[in-house]
C-alpha cells in the first residue's frame, strides 16, 4: 500500500471511529444503567461548579430570614410548652414588623386547621393578615387518595393566569390533591402560593417548580406568586419552554417542566434573624429590629434541625426549606436561573470535541505531545464549563464530552498502533524479499545458512542446500530479450517453491541463480528433491511475454552440511563445486559429489 493510500484509510478507519461513538452517544438514552450513572457524575459536576460559582455572588441584600431556629424552638418551648405556638404569637409578629413598612412577609410555614381550643388566637392571625395585603400564606399539594382526604376546590382568586402556552404533564407539576390553607384565612387574602419540593434520584434539589397544575387549572409557587406581585404582573406566557414575565425577567424550564435554582451559598447566604429575639423585642416594645425590616423581602420559617426541613442541595448537604424559597424568589428577581443546555447540543460538543482530539493523535507524531494536548483540552472545556455557569448561568455537560473524548483518545491509538504495527511487518517482509521471483533474497539467505549451521552445531540438526543455476541463460536473454529472461526466472521460482516444502527456505541467490535450504535434510533425500526440481524445469513449457512457448534447463548442486563442511562458505563452495561439475557435465543434471 502506497503512503497516500495508507493515509486515505488511516482517516477512513479514523471517521469509523468517530461515527461509531456518535451512534453511541445518541443511543445512550436506551441504556438506562449507562444513564443513570453518568446523571449522576453530571450533577456532581453541576454541584461542583454551582459551589465554586456562588462564592462570587452576591444575594439580594433585600431578603430577609426571620428563622424559627434551635435557639428560638427551645425559646418557645420553654415560655410556650409545644410547637406549633398559638397563632396570636404570628399575629403579633405580622404587627410589629409590619410597622417597619417592609415590602412583603411570606411564611414558609402552613397554616391549615383552625386551632378549636384557642379561637381568639385563630382571629387575631385572620385579622392580621386582613389588615396587611403584603402578607403571603403557603398551601401544598400532594396525591393522596379522595378516601383519605376529598380534593378541595381552589379558589379562583389563587389560579395563575396563563395567557400562552401550556404546561408539559409531570411528576413534578401535576398533582391530585391539596392542604389549603384554613378557610378564614382564605377567605381574608389570595397571596398563597405552593411549598412544594421535589428532590432528585440522589436526594439533592436542584431545580423548583413555577407553576403547578391541580384539577387542570394553573398555580403559583409561593415565591412566584411573591414575585409577580413584585413586578406588578398579573398574567405570563410560556414560549419555547420559558415562562416570560415581562422584558427582564424570564424562567427558562428543563424537560420537567421544573427551573433549575443558580445558588448564592450555603445556609445564612441571606440576612438571619433569630424568631426568639423578635418576638422578646415585641414583648418588650423593643424597636430594635426594626430598622432590619424596612423595605425588606421577609420569609419567616424553620431552619431548626429539630424541626427537620432541611434539605441536601448543590452547595450545602443540610440547608433549610425556607432558603430553597429564598433562593427562588432572588433568581426570578435577578433573572438568573440556570439554563440547561439541550442534549442534542451537548452530544454535538461532545463528537467535535473527541474528534479533534482523535484527529490529533493521528496528527502529532510525539506521544508526550498528544497527551498534552488531550489534558489541556480536558481542563479547557472544564474551565469553559465553570465561566459559562458564573457569566451566562449555562450548564453545559462536562461529563459526556470528557468520556467520548478520552476513548476516542484510546481508539485511535490503538488504531494507530495497529496500523504501525502492520507496517512494521510489510517493512520487513520487504527487507527480505527480491521483488522479482517474490523468493528469500540473498541477504536472507545468508542469515538463514547462519542459523541452521548453529542449530547444526547445538542441536545436530541436519539441512542441505540446493544450488541452481539456469543453463545458457546469457544466450536465452540474447535470444529473446532481457523481458522474457525475466519471465523465466519468475516460473523457474514458482517452480521451486511448488516442488519443496513448507519449512524449506527457497532464495534467490543472484542473477540466475537461486538456493533452497532444506531443514532436517539428509544428502539423499536433498538429492531427490533436486532430481525433482531438475526434472519438473526440463518438463515446464515457459511462457515468454509474446506467448512463445520455450523450453529451459537448469543445473543443480546439492551440499549437506557436516558431510561437505560444517561453516555457511565451505557448504555454499561444495554445493558450487557441484554446480560447476553439472556444468561441465552438459548441464541439465544433479551434481551431489566432486572428487
Ligand atoms: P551457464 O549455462 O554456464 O550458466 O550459462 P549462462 O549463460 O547462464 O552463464 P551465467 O550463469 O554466468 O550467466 C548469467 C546470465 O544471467 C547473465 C545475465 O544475462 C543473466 N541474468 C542474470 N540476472 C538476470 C536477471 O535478473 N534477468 C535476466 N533476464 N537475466 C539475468
Ligand atoms: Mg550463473
Ligand atoms: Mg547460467
Amino acid at each position: 500500500m502506497n503512503k497516500d493510500n495508507k493515509k486515505l484509510l488511516t482517516y477512513i478507519i479514523y471517521a469509523f471511529i468517530v461515527v461509531g461513538i456518535s451512534l453511541f452517544l445518541f443511543n445512550l438514552s436506551k441504556i438506562n444503567f449507562l444513564q443513570t450513572f453518568i446523571n449522576t457524575i453530571e450533577f456532581s459536576s453541576f454541584d461542583l461548579r454551582q459551589t465554586i460559582v456562588s462564592k462570587y455572588k452576591t444575594p439580594n441584600k433585600d431578603i430577609v430570614i426571620v428563622a424559627v431556629d434551635d435557639e428560638t424552638y427551645e425559646y418557645i418551648m420553654n415560655n410556650y410548652g409545644s410547637w406549633p405556638i398559638t397563632r396570636k404569637v404570628w399575629a403579633d409578629m405580622i404587627n410589629y414588623v409590619e410597622l417597619a413598612k417592609p415590602k412583603n412577609i411570606i411564611f414558609d410555614l402552613l397554616f391549615i386547621k383552625p386551632n378549636l381550643n384557642d379561637i381568639e388566637s385563630d382571629k387575631a392571625l385572620v385579622e392580621a393578615v386582613k389588615n396587611n395585603d403584603n402578607v403571603y400564606l403557603s398551601m401544598n399539594l400532594d396525591n393522596y387518595p379522595q378516601e383519605v382526604r376529598k380534593p378541595p376546590v381552589l379558589d379562583e382568586k389563587l389560579k395563575l393566569n396563563l395567557k400562552e402556552g401550556e404546561f408539559k404533564d409531570s411528576n413534578y407539576i401535576t398533582f391530585a390533591n391539596a392542604r389549603v390553607v384554613m378557610d378564614e384565612l382564605s377567605a381574608v387574602t389570595d397571596n398563597i402560593g405552593l411549598i412544594n419540593v421535589e428532590r432528585e434520584a440522589d436526594g439533592v434539589i436542584r431545580s423548583m417548580t413555577p407553576v403547578f397544575k391541580y384539577n387542570g387549572e394553573y398555580y403559583p409557587n409561593l415565591s412566584f406568586r411573591v414575585a409577580l406581585d413584585m413586578l406588578n404582573l398579573d398574567e405570563i406566557k410560556l414560549v419555547n419552554n420559558s415562562i416570560l414575565l415581562d422584558e427582564n425577567h424570564y424562567i427558562p424550564l428543563d424537560e420537567t417542566q421544573r427551573a433549575v435554582l443558580n445558588w448564592y451559598g450555603g445556609s445564612h447566604t441571606y440576612k438571619h434573624i433569630s424568631m426568639w429575639r423578635v418576638i422578646d423585642a415585641l414583648k418588650n416594645n423593643n424597636t430594635e429590629y426594626l430598622k432590619d425590616f424596612e423595605n425588606k423581602t421577609i420569609y419567616i420559617g424553620t431552619t431548626a434541625t429539630s424541626l427537620s426541613d432541611v434539605k441536601s442541595v448543590p452547595t450545602e448537604y443540610r440547608l433549610a426549606g425556607v432558603e430553597l424559597h429564598t433562593t427562588f424568589l432572588n433568581n426570578v428577581m435577578d433573572n438568573n436561573f440556570i439554563k440547561k443546555v439541550p442534549t442534542n447540543i451537548n452530544l454535538l460538543i461532545s463528537i467535535l470535541m473527541s474528534a479533534l482530539v482523535g484527529y490529533c493523535v493521528l496528527r502529532l507524531t510525539s506521544v508526550l505531545k498528544t497527551i498534552v494536548f488531550l489534558i489541556v483540552t480536558l481542563v479547557f472545556y472544564g474551565v469553559l464549563s465553570v465561566v459559562l455557569m458564573a457569566q451566562f448561568n449555562l450548564w453545559i455537560g462536562v461529563v459526556l464530552p470528557y468520556i467520548s473524548t478520552i476513548t476516542i483518545f484510546v481508539l485511535t491509538y490503538c488504531e494507530k498502533y495497529i496500523l504501525k504495527s502492520k507496517d512494521y511487518e510489510q517493512t520487513y517482509k520487504l527487507a527480505v524479499t527480491d521483488g522479482l521471483t517474490q523468493l528469500y533474497n540473498h541477504r536472507y539467505f545468508q542469515e538463514q545458512m547462519i542459523n541452521n549451521v548453529n542449530a547444526f552445531k547445538r542441536y545436530g540438526t541436519m539441512f542441505s542446500l540446493i544450488l541452481i543455476d539456469i543453463d545458457f541463460f546469457k544466450k536465452f536473454n540474447d535470444t529473446y530479450g532481457h523481458q522474457s529472461g525475466d519471465c523465466v526466472l519468475k516460473q523457474v521460482a514458482n517452480i521451486l517453491k511448488k516442488n519443496s516444502r513448507t519449512s524449506d527456505i527457497v532464495c534467490r541467490y543472484g542473477g540466475e541463480e537461486m538456493a533452497i535450504i532444506l531443514t532436517n535434510t539428509n544428502k539423499e533425500e536433498a538429492v531427490i528433491t533436486a532430481n525433482k526440481v531438475c526434472l519438473a524445469v526440463r518438463n515446464n513449457k515457459f511462457v515468454l511475454a509474446n506467448n512463445e512457448k520455450v523450453n529451459v534447463t537448469i543445473s543443480v548442486g546439492v551440499a549437506t552440511v557436516g558431510e561437505n563442511g560444517e561453516k555457511p562458505q565451505e557448504i555454499i563452495e561444495f554445493s558450487d563445486k557441484c554446480l560447476y561439475v553439472a556444468k561441465e557435465n552438459g548441464r541439465n543434471q544433479v551434481v551431489s559429489e566432486v572428487d
